[in-house]
């Protein structure tokens, strides 16, 4: 299925790899140990990492910064995401 973003400044910085400086991940956290069972799915800004970071350094956002977007109703199924949950 083809990934249709938002905007296309926040869809750059979702396909940038991890390692590449500011990017945008999407993580589906399992239902277990989440009192929010509705919405799985959490958005995070970070200035890039590697997989063997011990603290990766993110923000956890809900509005895409350059279009205003609700990402909890727009990026609502599993073909966003790009990390694993371990990461932050
Ligand atoms: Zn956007």
């Amino acid at each position: 299925m083809e990934e249709k973003f938002c905007c296309a400044r926040l869809g750059i910085r979702h396909n940038a790899p991890r390692e590449a400086g500011m990017n945008f991940r999407v993580v589906k956290y399992h239902p277990d140990g989440r009192l929010d069972k509705t919405n799985l799915y959490r958005f995070y800004f970070t200035p890039g990492y590697a997989p063997d970071d011990a603290k990766v350094m993110h923000i956890n956002i809900r509005y895409c910064p350059f279009c205003g977007t609700d990402l909890y109703e727009y990026y609502n199924t599993d073909d966003f995401i790009n990390e694993e949950p371990g990461f932050f």
